[in-house]
C-alpha cells in the first residue's frame, strides 16, 4: 500500500540540477502543488553515494524532507550505454566534470564507444523518483526510455545527454524535441506516472 500525498499542498525539489527543476516542475504543474527548490532553501546537496539510481533518489529526498520538514521529491537518472556496459549510468553527471560540461561528456560517450569497435549505440535513460516525508517513509518509481545514440550531437534543447539520444520511434533527438514531446515519452514522464497514480490519485 502507498502513502497518499494528495493532501501535500508543498513539495521540496531535491535537486540543484536546473533542467531537472525545469522538468518536474512541468510534469507537477497539473496538480497545483507548490514547490520550493532545495537550492533556494539552503539545503545542503548530500554526496550520492548509493549503488542504484533508487538509492541515491531516496538519500536525496531524505535529507531534504528531514532538513525541511516537509515532503520532498528527488530524482536520480542517467543515461546507460549498451556498448559500454551501462556506462556511464549513476556517474552520468559525473562524466561532465566540475564544470558540468556536457560537450566533453558526450565526447567521452562518443571515444568510448569507438574504441570498444562495437557497432551498438543502443542506450537507454533511467529515472529513479522518490517522495520521502519527514518521519522517513519515502515511496520510489523507475522509468525508462529507450533508444539510439547519433554522433555528432543535434539540438540545443532538453539538458545533459538529450542532443545524442534518438528515442525509438522519432528522428529527432531529445534535443530537437520540443518539451513537451519529450514529457510524453521521457523516463522522467514514466516514473512520474506510476508516482501520481500511486500517491496522487488516491
Ligand atoms: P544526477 O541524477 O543528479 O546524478 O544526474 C543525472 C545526470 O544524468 C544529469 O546531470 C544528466 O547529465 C543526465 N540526465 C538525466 N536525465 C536526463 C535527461 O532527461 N536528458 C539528458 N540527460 C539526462
Amino acid at each position: 500500500m502507498h502513502r497518499s500525498a494528495r493532501h501535500e499542498t508543498r513539495l521540496v525539489l531535491a535537486s540543484h540540477n536546473a533542467g531537472k527543476l525545469r522538468e518536474i516542475a512541468d510534469l507537477l504543474r497539473p496538480f497545483h502543488i507548490d514547490v520550493a527548490n532545495a537550492g533556494a532553501l539552503g539545503l545542503p546537496e548530500p554526496e550520492e553515494t548509493g549503488a542504484t539510481f533508487a538509492e541515491n533518489a531516496e538519500l536525496k529526498a531524505r535529507a531534504a524532507a528531514t532538513a525541511s520538514g516537509m515532503a520532498a521529491l528527488s530524482d536520480d537518472s542517467g543515461l546507460c550505454v549498451a556498448g559500454l556496459r551501462g556506462q556511464p549510468g549513476i556517474y552520468s553527471a559525473r562524466w561532465a566534470g566540475p564544470d558540468k560540461d556536457f560537450g566533453a561528456a558526450m565526447k567521452r560517450v562518443e571515444t568510448e564507444l569507438k574504441s570498444t569497435g562495437s557497432a551498438d549505440r543502443r542506450a537507454f535513460f533511467v529515472c529513479a523518483l522518490s517522495l520521502c516525508w519527514p518521519d522517513g517513509h519515502c515511496e520510489t518509481f523507475q522509468g525508462e526510455v529507450h533508444g539510439q545514440l547519433v554522433f555528432p550531437p543535434r539540438g540545443a534543447r532538453g539538458f545533459g545527454y538529450d542532443p545524442i539520444f534518438l528515442p525509438d520511434g522519432y528522428d529527432i533527438t531529445f534535443g530537437e524535441m520540443d518539451p513537451d514531446a519529450k514529457h510524453a515519452i521521457s523516463h522522467r514522464a514514466h516514473a512520474f506516472k506510476q508516482m501520481i497514480d500511486a500517491c496522487f490519485t488516491r
